[in-house]
């Protein structure tokens, strides 16, 4: 393996010094998939499109590093639902996004490839920095979040989100986190949280710090103490952190999840408040044309029975299925918060429940580095979880984004890279006892049936 040197450095604990003098190796391994097969699921049916054919693990060459990037030792990355959509080359071909960013300047034409590399999680060694890079060396051991922002854009700095040419690292841009090594900017770095392990600190940063901009940064719903939140996807990769930061925060979640497994897991997370949309039968759209307002209403009605009155807060991105009932069922005055469109992205939804009742729907994406940061530090602080229910190997990598594209798993899938097996990188035991085993390994204790 070609990172073999850096894998034994580190297990062996060297010196920042002594990683900086192993060569970095021509090519490396990494999740991929081809320019040559973005047609290959022509005619073919979303559900039936199967990641394990077209994501491959294979050898792909190592680009040089910008003066503000660094090289990482990638030891675990996690599944998201963009790996998904590249996979199935939906809604469009990411080698369109890379085609783009590599007209923007000499550095960036790196990433047109005919491959690209994905993933868009990490926890990492740093092997290298760029001659610019400041505030981060050799040896420190970090997680990536996937803002890829271009700092000389002037429309990035006030909200970094805002920049004309943002990006999500691993997904619009090559070199991604499914891979023994990754390029990555240094403002894509936060210190790994030292009492979780390499793939526990690896599921969080794109799904968490994306819920935290929804729920708590001062550009989305900006949520308060107190709140009623309707989570949907309760126990999924944003619905479960989401569901974390309203407890955290003061609030009332209503979680809602769609079997009887996942109703007990969210009940151990402690969100008393459960619908089970699939033993409820909700059928919001009564035929591909035409939604049942009395289904809306049937939503409606379960949540003020449980909770005594409407949600605060939606937090939406199932999209067109459930829109409608979103709009329909916040609170006179409240906000649905809406930051991806999984069943489909041209909602509908009665406008009239909108604007007679004074609702706001706002729109949110990933996380700027503070909203990253911020929520990086909640973890470190123990006060959020990962929420991993399962480690894949990266061999496997195929295998577990088809359970993610199925609905087959709670909360996410870890991936271990170099890490050699699960439970290593742990930097702080004591402060893992003081925190609690029980409340950081829920969801795999949930997976491996361990929860009463
Ligand atoms: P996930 O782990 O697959 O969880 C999604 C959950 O949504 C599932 O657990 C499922 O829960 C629920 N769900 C799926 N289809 C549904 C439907 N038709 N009606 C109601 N509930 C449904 O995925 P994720 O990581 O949470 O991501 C969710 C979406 O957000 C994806 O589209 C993803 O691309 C997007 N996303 C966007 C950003 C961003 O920055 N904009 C960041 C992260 C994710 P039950 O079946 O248990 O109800």
């Amino acid at each position: 393996m070609s990172m073999q040197p850096f894998l034994d450095a580190i297990l062996s604990g060297a010196s920042g010094e002594d990683i900086a003098a192993i060569p970095i190796p021509e090519s490396y391994r990494a999740a991929h998939v081809l320019r040559s097969e973005q047609e290959m699921w022509a005619g073919v049916e979303s559900e039936d499109k199967d990641p394990r054919k077209s994501l491959h693990v294979g050898e792909v060459p190592t680009p040089e590093i910008a003066p503000d990037e660094v090289y990482i030792a990638v030891m675990a990355s996690s599944i998201n639902f963009n790996t998904v959509w590249t996979s199935i080359f939906e809604p469009l071909p990411t080698f369109l996004f890379l085609d783009r960013l590599g007209k923007e300047s000499v550095w960036a034409k790196r990433h047109a490839q005919d491959f690209h590399a994905v993933g868009s999680d990490a926890a990492a060694v740093i092997i290298r920095v760029g001659s610019a890079v400041r505030n981060w060396k050799v040896g420190d051991r970090v997680t990536v979040h996937c803002n890829y922002v271009d700092d000389q854009d002037p429309s990035s700095h006030d909200d970094s989100m805002l920049g004309a040419n943002q990006r999500i690292w691993g997904f619009e841009s090559n070199y991604g986190g499914l891979a023994d090594l990754a390029v990555v900017k240094a403002n894509q770095l936060m210190p790994m949280p030292t009492h979780l392990t390499w793939e526990e600190a690896a599921v969080n940063a794109l799904c968490a710090s994306t819920s935290y901009r929804m729920l708590v940064g001062r550009h989305a719903a900006q949520m308060k103490q107190g709140d009623n939140v309707f989570v949907w996807g309760a126990t999924g990769g944003i619905g479960a952190y989401a569901v974390q930061l309203v407890l955290n925060g003061g609030g009332t979640p209503v979680g809602v999840v769609s079997s009887e497994n996942r109703v007990k897991l969210l009940q151990a997370m402690g969100c008393e408040n459960v619908i089970d949309r699939r033993a409820e039968g909700y059928q919001f759209w009564a035929d591909e044309h035409t939604q049942d307002e009395g289904e809306w209403r049937r939503l409606g009605k379960k949540v003020r029975s449980l909770i005594g009155d409407d949600p605060d807060i939606v937090f939406e991105h199932p999209g067109r299925s459930t829109m409608g009932a979103s709009v329909f069922i916040a609170k006179r005055g409240g906000t649905v918060v809406t930051c991806a469109a999984t069943s489909g992205y041209m909602l509908e939804f009665d406008n009239r429940h909108l604007w007679m009742k004074l609702k706001r729907i706002v729109s949110s994406h990933f996380a700027n580095y503070q909203e990253a940061w911020n929520m990086n530090r909640l973890i470190d602080q123990g006060r959020i979880h990962p929420v991993m229910s399962a480690v894949y190997s990266l061999d496997q990598v195929g295998e577990a984004a088809n359970v993610v594209h199925k609905n087959q798993a709670e909360g996410k899938l870890g991936v271990l890279c170099l890490a050699p097996e699960a439970g290593l990188g742990i930097q702080d035991p004591e402060k893992r006892e003081r925190i609690g085993e029980d409340r950081i390994t829920l969801f795999q204790r949930h997976a491996r049936g361990e929860l009463a």
